[in-house]
């Protein structure tokens, strides 16, 4: 049996501590551990209370990740742990040493009282697998804190930091020193007083006033549609609470809770968020990078260029407490670069998410400066200048001059060549790609790109780079748009010959909006702007792409999106509630006609496969070639890069799901048609296919 249950006397007190490190999950020997002891401390008469904690650096930080999946078969089960310690009739405190998550805090919800050190997290993180916290959460935690508060910690699942847990009313004391020495001391207050029991089942005044009341469910289901639309869980997690205020008794809301956490578990939501998750802890593994190999620490760093992306990126490094300087050649983008993010750190202290004294702290690691040669004792520099190779280049022969020897020279390019940039430096093996995500402070995605000759030690420094900067990182081959940018190429080209052959913006949009996108192709372009492309094509001699024919035309209207009120689509002044617009849809018409379409009817059915697998048949390309390490990688780019819906696992597993064989054949079909490079199917789909084996199979 994994993991035990020390059990030791203090006078009056029985002391249970969870051993099973490093982070005590709720593995067998510790669901046995905490039977056996609070067992053992009710048959001793000289036992009047009982102390629950964790050894190491977490109270109980969940359920066992390799028991996952698996019926837990030995020793006892987690609710035949918890009953036994609800049903105790000697108080039981836990002493929240550290982590309490999942299964965690619901041992300490079936605790009769809880104290917590101040820097312990609690929470409970099941939706972020498609689960609902199975083991009474759902209906102690909104006897605690109240419905509503209770719906935003479980739908969130987001950790909450023992003093606002304290606020909230999760836990009774808040605890400096020593943890174990303050529960013992607590219990004796408590024994002394009488040894009271607190049955939070048996709690409901905080509830009473919403039982019968639709209104606050209400709310929070349409809340739920604007936050989580689509996601099976949390609507289940929703119920659960509606259970906890209304059910006739308690047993009947656990009933309920154990009926909708088998609809999650059996949910295909759940096996797709747990891809993601496990994908996520894979991508940041190069393969060919041994635990042993040093890697560039990191004290000190540099950026170039405070526009959009530098001053982002320079926010990350603040924001994970590393001094950085920023540059820029324009004494004026410099200074309106810090204050975009002076203004970025005031709102976020406006919200009450952040102090001033902190974001003083932020601000004042960032220094900016005019002099480019200040930035060459950093221990890694980020290039973010426009997007143009020759200038590109030309900073990066200027770097190689006056970085520090062994640093690591990144260029933030969107998908130039990464090759290109190391070879006018004389250290090829320090430069790679650092592709962060706009806005860089909030987007958690970052492709680290392989050059040529990037060393293992340059690209594991970044990925371990983009970990402290509280990124998810992936490695990508060197390919013009690397991963993500590649493929969400094919997808927007897809979307642009769809309207040119018949179909309208707003279906495509529709059905990409239904798929579960937070927007379909053309309400984002109108977001972002169609004058950027447009100005980037004239300033290349124009470009003679069928599909940038509409945009052009668009765009010579004056129609460039949101900012001038109309693009595909027409804005009410204030309002970004895109609207039919004829004169854009004469555009189309017409630029269809004149480009030789014969404009027919495209199924929602149709437009969502075509949009979806040119994302597939590209990824099996950059599988193919050795461009993406992982199918579970490709996924990971896009669900953290480019919106897509986490809930269906990224574009690769939606593939597999949908059997790779009728991929190809959808694919096989397109290219027949259209002859579209896009649609040549891979070798490496084929050879899938034809095995009746799936992308999930080569990761492994
Ligand atoms: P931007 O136009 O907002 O900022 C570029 C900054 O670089 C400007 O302030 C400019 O003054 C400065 N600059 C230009 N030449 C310079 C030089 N020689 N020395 C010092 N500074 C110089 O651009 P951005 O959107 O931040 O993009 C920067 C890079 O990041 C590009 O390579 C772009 O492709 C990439 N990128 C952009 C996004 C995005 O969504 N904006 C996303 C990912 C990557």
């Amino acid at each position: 049996m994994k993991g035990t249950v020390h059990y030791e006397k203090h006078g009056e007190i029985a002391l249970l501590s969870i051993d099973n490190p490093p982070v005590n999950p709720l593995s067998s020997g510790v669901r046995q551990g905490l039977y056996d002891g609070v067992t053992t401390a009710l048959d001793d008469d000289d036992v009047k209370a009982i102390v629950v904690t964790g050894m190491h650096r977490a109270f109980i930080a969940g359920a066992d990740i390799s028991e996952f999946g698996a019926a837990a078969t030995e020793g006892v089960g987690l609710h035949e742990a918890l009953q036994i310690m609800e049903g105790s009739s000697k108080p039981i405190i836990a002493a929240i040493n550290g982590t309490a998550f999942g299964g965690g805090l619901e041992v300490a919800l079936c605790c009769d009282y809880r104290i917590a050190s101040s820097t312990a997290p609690v929470g409970l993180p099941e939706v972020k697998l498609g689960l609902l916290p199975g083991a009474g959460g759902t209906q102690r935690l909104p006897r605690l804190i109240g419905a509503e508060a209770a719906v935003d910690a479980i739908v969130s699942g987001n950790p909450i930091l023992a003093p606002q847990a304290l606020e909230m009313g999760i836990v009774e004391k808040v605890v400096e020193g020593d943890i174990v020495d303050a529960a013992l001391e607590y219990a004796e207050e408590i024994v002394a007083a009488g040894g009271a029991t607190r049955k939070i089942r048996d709690m409901f005044d905080k509830v009473a006033a919403d039982r019968g009341n639709s209104v606050v469910f209400e709310a929070a289901a349409a809340q739920l549609e604007k936050t989580h639309r689509n996601h099976f869980a949390p609507t289940q997690i929703l119920k659960c609470i509606e259970a906890a205020v209304n059910a006739d008794s308690f047993e009947e809301g656990l009933e309920t809770e154990r009926r909708l956490f088998a609809e999650c578990l059996a949910h295909p939501q759940r096996e797709a968020l747990i891809h993601i998750f496990f994908a996520e802890r894979a991508a940041n593994k190069i393969p060919d990078l041994s635990k042993e190999t040093a890697l560039i620490e990191i004290n000190k760093g540099s950026i170039i260029g405070a526009g959009t992306m530098g001053g982002g990126i320079a926010m990350c490094f603040a924001n994970a407490g590393i001094p950085v300087r920023l540059h820029d050649n324009d004494p004026e983008n410099l200074q309106r670069g810090l204050k975009v993010i002076e203004s970025n750190y005031a709102r976020t202290v406006s919200r009450g998410r952040l102090s001033q004294d902190d974001m003083d702290k932020r601000m004042s690691l960032i220094v900016a400066t005019e002099d480019f040669d200040d930035l060459g004792d950093a221990d890694v520099v980020i290039e973010a200048v426009y997007e143009n190779l020759d200038l590109k280049k030309e900073i990066f022969v200027k770097l190689d001059k006056i970085m520090k020897p062994g640093a690591l020279l990144a260029t933030n390019t969107s998908g130039l060549d990464v090759d290109a940039v190391a070879a006018s430096t004389s250290r090829a093996e320090f430069v790679c790609g650092m592709h962060f995500f706009s806005p860089a402070n909030v987007m958690r995605l970052l492709e680290v790109v392989r050059g040529k000759e990037s060393s293992t030690v340059a690209l594991g420094t970044a990925m371990a780079l983009g970990k402290t900067l509280g990124k998810v990182s992936v490695m990508a081959g060197n390919c013009p748009g690397f991963i993500g940018n590649r493929m969400l190429g094919g997808y927007r080209r897809q979307a642009d010959l769809m309207i040119l052959q018949g179909a309208s913006p707003a279906q495509v949009d529709k059905v990409m909006y239904g798929f579960g996108l937070a927007m379909g192709p053309f309400a984002m372009s109108d977001m972002v702007g169609l004058d950027l492309g447009w100005r980037a094509r004239k300033m290349m001699g124009g470009s003679n792409e069928i599909t940038a024919r509409i945009p052009d035309e668009l765009c010579e209207l004056g129609r460039y999106g949101q900012k001038t009120g109309k693009g595909y689509y027409q804005y009410e002044e204030g309002d970004r509630t895109p609207l039919p617009d004829a004169e854009a849809d004469e555009v189309i018409e017409r630029v269809s006609k004149e480009s030789g379409f014969e404009r027919r009817e495209f199924s929602d059915e149709d437009i969502l496969k075509r949009c979806i697998y040119a994302l597939v048949n590209i990824g099996a390309k950059l599988l193919e070639e050795g461009h993406a390490l992982r199918a579970g990688d490709i996924d990971t780019v896009y669900v953290n890069g480019y919106g897509f819906p986490t809930y269906i696992g990224g574009p690769m597993w939606y593939a597999d799901t949908q059997g790779l064989d009728n991929v190809l054949a959808d694919i096989e079909l397109f290219f027949q048609e259209s002859g579209d490079d896009v649609w040549k199917p891979t070798d490496l789909l084929k050879k899938l296919a034809a095995e009746g084996k799936n992308f999930a199979s080569l990761d492994s």
